[in-house]
């Protein structure tokens, strides 16, 4: 398959990274003819033309219940010193986490350690900035944390259709100037990455659960996707939480405002996103609890569609596990 070359390269290079800014055989960009994301369905860019690609729109009423979703349990997210490094990537903005962070239940088979977090935005805060879609409408922004299945490196992660668990917020602008405090914080180091490629040491008395805060972590859309950029790795369990997180219009601005690139000359990080793409026949799986309807059966013949069949969509994942390990 036209994934192995992707991987090899990136052995080769022994890069680590998670959904955003990997290395690949072809440089890509968000913005362009040639190398953004109507071009990434070409063969140098990877696996970015599969059938469990990411990101997606979520149809809140065509998802199934599924009461295996249980809670999560997070480990170390409220630790307030467990983000070592902001880097400006020249894609995105990634805070490199300790990999002490990790996570288990929410209806995930293995533990999972996290790797690092990272932002999508558009253009300051408008609309569209987040990747992902809840019922046909976007949001100004997105953050993704980044888990490898426990034990696995970049390169076993890549390789296992489950190897990689997202989870996704989707981020709402509010009228409040500066709020959270958790955002500010985060946001006050944005001047110490603003050029390309720079990193910077945090040493932020700052936790997940702060900059997660107000979300009820027990209300969330499951489905398996891929990397958001190429080269597209279809090895993602995405999580996609239903409540948003919210922060001010000035905190979400800094983000476009303080960060720059140089292609050629400085030029602002805007609209970072990749457009949704199709569903295909995947089902989306929801939390009990959440906007979704009811829990159906295999014998309920009520004419809806939703099943529930919560191993559905694992044939899915092993057929395309297989294809990718061809
Ligand atoms: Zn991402």
């Amino acid at each position: 398959m036209h994934c192995l070359p992707a991987v090899a390269v990136l052995l080769i290079l022994g890069l680590l990274c998670g959904c955003v800014d990997t290395a690949t055989v072809h440089e890509w960009c968000y913005n362009g003819d040639v190398c953004g994301p109507s071009a990434w369905i070409t063969k140098p860019f990877g696996s970015c033309n599969g059938t469990r690609q990411s990101p997606i729109d979520i149809s809140t009423d065509r998802a199934q219940t599924d009461q295996n979703l249980s809670q999560f349990s997070f480990s170390d997210y409220e630790d307030k010193h467990i983000m070592k490094e902001i880097v400006n990537t020249r894609r995105t903005v990634k805070v490199i986490l300790n990999d002490s962070v990790e996570i288990t239940g929410g209806g995930l088979q293995d533990s999972y350690h996290a790797i690092e977090f990272h932002l999508h935005w558009g253009n300051l805060h408008s609309v569209p900035g987040s990747e992902h879609k809840m019922d046909g409408k976007h949001f100004p922004m997105e953050l993704h944390i980044v888990h490898f299945k426990k034990h696995y490196n970049y390169t076993l992660a890549m390789a296992d259709p489950t190897g990689i668990a997202v989870l996704g917020f989707l981020i709402e602008a509010t009228d409040d100037k500066d709020t959270p405090l958790s955002w500010k914080l985060l946001t006050s180091k944005l001047d110490d990455i603003s050029h390309n490629v720079t990193s910077a040491h945090l040493n932020l008395s700052l936790s997940l659960d702060d900059l997660l805060s107000g979300v009820n972590r027990s209300k969330f859309y499951r489905y398996p996707g891929s990397l958001t950029t190429p080269p597209c790795q279809e090895s993602v369990l995405w999580t996609i939480f239903e409540e948003k997180i919210h922060v001010s219009k000035d905190l979400i601005d800094l983000f476009a405002k303080r960060l720059v690139h140089y292609p050629k000359a400085a030029v602002n990080i805007t609209n970072i996103y990749r457009p949704v793409q199709p569903l295909n026949s995947r089902t989306i799986l929801a939390s009990p609890g959440t906007k979704a309807g009811p829990l159906l059966t295999t014998g309920n013949v009520g004419g809806a569609p939703r099943l529930s069949v919560p191993s559905t969509w694992l044939l899915v994942v092993t057929t395309a596990g297989l294809s990718f390990l061809r």
